[in-house]
């Protein structure tokens, strides 16, 4: 397919790309990696008069970690929540797919996003795709969706007047439709490090290797002096129209012995809680199972890990 006619701009610094996106408010729109907006501009889904190309922006390219913690709303809430305090990771919003995949950072502090990494697309999707680009454009079965719910994240963004930090619990609302503005700049990914004793790990159903998950589930927990589960996060993807927060599960797992029997309920209100559509990844039956069962394994690893950690 050949695309419509559009501008095409490459500023060089965030406010330049700002003053793109708001003086061409409706008409613009971001390009990162290009490889779920291109498509879409190809066969015609998308016609954005100007594209903003920010892969000359600095500043959206780093993964580090602030060892003050952060000081933000979002992170004395997740504080209050039981998370302890330590460094806050900071994810640039141009980092790939695959500058994940590679971090020594991530492998060794971040296990959970080392999993997901791995498992997105294909070489060329994950030297190309980028995490900003992957957050923003919410495909209701990409993979990052569930991981930054699960590991309760928050989305720094910038507009030319201000910016403000959306926790990933409130960015996702609908298919393709995040809290995000169009006169805004996803900046960065904010995760704050998980603790002794912690461990998160993803599960992703796929048809073949490479392929959009037909379900995903992704856990992080914590657990207690008695070895009991303390806090867990539980993000699900591609079985409803947005990725979601199984909060059943995560109220019946805070407390809870980590066994068999506690992964089954916690499998079971998951499939509770999906939304699934059938399609040709298989019924709404198959999937709620596939669901379940995601959720029990990836449990499994994330006490498994946190055991050791
Ligand atoms: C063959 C193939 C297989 C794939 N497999 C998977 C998979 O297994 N799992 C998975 O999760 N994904 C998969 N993807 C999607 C891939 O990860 C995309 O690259 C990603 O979803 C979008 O990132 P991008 O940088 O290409 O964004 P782009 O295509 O450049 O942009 C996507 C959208 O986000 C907006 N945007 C981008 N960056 C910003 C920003 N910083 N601020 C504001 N708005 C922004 C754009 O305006 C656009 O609307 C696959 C894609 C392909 C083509």
């Amino acid at each position: 397919m050949i695309p419509g006619q559009f501008e095409y701009a490459r500023p060089a610094n965030i406010a330049e790309a700002l003053r793109l996106l708001k003086e061409r408010e409706g008409e613009a729109k971001v390009l990162s990696g290009g490889y779920s907006l291109l498509p879409l501009i190809k066969l015609r889904l998308a016609q954005p008069a100007l594209l903003v190309d920010i892969r000359d922006v600095d500043g959206l390219d780093h993964i580090v970690e602030d060892p003050s913690g952060g000081g933000s709303d979002w992170v004395s809430r997740q504080r209050e929540a039981g998370h302890q305090a330590g460094p806050e990771l900071h994810i640039g919003a141009r980092v790939t797919h695959a500058q994940l995949e590679k971090s020594a950072l991530i492998a060794e502090h971040y296990p959970l996003i080392a999993d997901a990494a791995h498992g997105i697309g294909d070489r060329q999707v994950r030297n190309w795709g980028t995490v900003g680009g992957s957050v923003a454009h919410a495909d209701p079965s990409s993979d990052w969706p569930a991981v930054f719910i699960a590991l309760d994240a928050a989305f720094a963004c910038r507009s030319l007047e201000a910016e403000r930090v959306v926790p990933a619990r409130q960015w996702f609302q609908g298919v393709f439709q995040t809290a995000i503005e169009m006169t805004e700049l996803l900046t960065e990914v904010r995760v704050h490090r998980p603790g002794a004793r912690s461990g998160g790990a993803y599960q992703k159903l796929e048809r073949r290797a490479g392929d959009f998950a037909t379900v995903g589930v992704a856990v992080q927990l914590r657990l207690d002096d008695a070895g009991r589960i303390g806090v867990a996060g539980i993000g699900v993807t591609a079985v409803s129209d947005a990725p979601f927060a199984a909060t059943t599960a995560e109220a019946l797992l805070a407390g809870a012995q980590p066994n068999e029997e506690t992964y089954r309920a916690a499998g079971a209100a998951v499939a509770a809680q999906a939304q699934p559509a059938s399609d040709t990844h298989g019924p709404v039956e198959y999937k709620r199972a596939m669901a379940a069962e995601m959720t029990v394994r990836a449990l499994r690893a994330a006490v498994e890990r946190a055991s050791a950690a």
